[in-house]
């Protein structure tokens, strides 16, 4: 059986699938599981397809202190007790900083490249390289594909591409380059087969997780998102503030006596719904509560989504559609239903009962633009980018590729 095995590593889990390739290059999904805990609690927990459990073991925190172990201990697992033996392995890697549009085949020369790129994701990048390296030291003959996601906002013109700075810092990187390009491809590949009087027209995608971002796409392809340098700017989200004056952060160094990597862990990890409401930076959790902070945070959320909505549709000259994706996208009639209401002045009418029942399309039959929900797959995203290198030894262009 032939398959690719597919990994998300993070600073304290590292989430795995294995997709099985079957005839003409079609992808199934054969197994779901995480090593999570990592250095605190680390548990491996897999299921199959139909969320059938596999494993569920807790391990000793001397046995799973970081991502490579964790790798390990995912990998000796599929080959062992499950016979998965990948043909390949395809990586969420956050950063492709300026050089990748698309993912890449990796050898020692393309991690050292990745490399750089760590101070511009130092939350990410160390992660999501570390099980690269280890398998290129363990297995060094099975092909490895990272996958970036700034690579599907490289088609941003150089407006949006720039800050207000000097030149040479951009010549240095210093760059808005966006995030969530994976789950931004799998929507714009699966418009023409969900929504195809859209998808070659002007459509606002949120992507609306505890990670959260907007991206205006025209044709398919992505000119404006609300994220830039890292992944702290744009929409506020479960710990990171969003939109931020710079003053802010010069305050807190300068009054509060922060460091640098104070402020960092702070901005990464304090701010957001979790810091405004100091209730949770979980979305059900803040619906469901009645605290006053709490409310502040959902409605500051919704706002700022509104906000942004227009700058995006300024960037569009117009919006044709609006698209819900991730967590909160997907699963919160409550958030859709209050974020529509912010997107009225742009045409949006709500179909309340469509809303509550989650279907795809959840505007009225006079709304002047259709909102809709689509489920991102950001893993199928990468196995596909995976199979077409393997396969063609080239990613191609992604719009023209199928979807099962
Ligand atoms: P993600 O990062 O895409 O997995 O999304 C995680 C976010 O989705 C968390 O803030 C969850 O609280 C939120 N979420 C998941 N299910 C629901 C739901 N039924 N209602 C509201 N928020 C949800």
């Amino acid at each position: 059986m032939d398959s690719i095995l597919v990994v998300n590593a993070g600073s304290s889990s590292v989430k795995f699938q294995v997709f099985v390739i079957e005839g003409e290059g079609t992808l199934r999904r054969l197994i779901k599981g995480q090593v999570d805990g990592i250095g605190s609690r680390p548990r491996l927990r897999a299921s199959g397809a139909g969320s059938d459990p596999m494993a569920d073991r807790a391990y000793p925190v001397e046995a799973i202190p970081d991502v490579p172990a964790a790798m390990n201990v995912a990998g000796e697992w599929l080959r062992n007790e499950v016979r998965i033996h990948p043909m390949a392995v395809g990586h969420r890697v956050v950063h492709g900083g300026p050089d990748y549009d698309r993912p890449v085949l990796v050898d020692h020369g393309v991690v050292a490249r990745l490399e750089r790129f760590v101070a511009l994701a130092p939350l990410h990048q160390p992660h999501n390289l570390a099980p690269i390296r280890s398998i290129l030291a363990n297995f060094p003959t099975v092909p490895q594909v990272a996958c970036f996601d700034t690579a599907f906002h490289r088609t941003h013109g150089p407006l949006a591409d720039h800050y207000a700075i000097p030149h040479q810092l951009h010549a240095e990187g210093v760059r808005r380059y966006g995030f969530h390009g994976l789950s931004y491809e799998y929507i714009s590949r699966t418009l023409p087969q969900t929504a195809p009087e859209i998808a070659e027209r002007r459509v606002i995608v949120a992507h609306l997780g505890s990670g959260a971002s907007m991206c205006a796409m025209k044709g398919g392809q992505s000119v404006e998102s609300t994220m830039g340098f890292t992944a702290l700017d744009g929409l506020p989200m479960g710990t990171r503030p969003g939109q931020l004056d710079p003053g802010v952060v010069l305050y807190l160094m300068s009054e509060k006596g922060m460091t640098a990597s104070k402020v960092q862990d702070f901005l990464y990890r304090d701010c957001g719904l979790k810091g405004l409401s100091g209730v949770s930076n979980d979305m059900r959790e803040l619906e469901a509560s009645t605290d006053p902070q709490a409310k502040l945070a959902v409605d500051y959320f919704v706002y700022r989504i509104g906000l942004n909505a227009g700058m995006l549709a300024a960037a569009l000259q117009g919006v044709d559609a609006f698209v819900f994706t991730a967590g909160i996208g997907e699963n919160s009639s409550g958030i859709r239903a209050r974020v529509a209401a912010h997107l009225g002045w742009l045409g949006a009418a709500l179909d309340a009962t469509a809303n509550a029942r989650h279907a795809r399309l959840i505007s009225t039959k006079n709304s002047r633009i259709p909102v809709c929900v689509i489920p991102t797959d950001e893993e199928l995203m990468i196995a596909q980018h995976t199979l077409s290198l393997l396969m063609n030894g080239q990613s191609p262009n992604p719009r023209h590729e199928r979807v099962s």
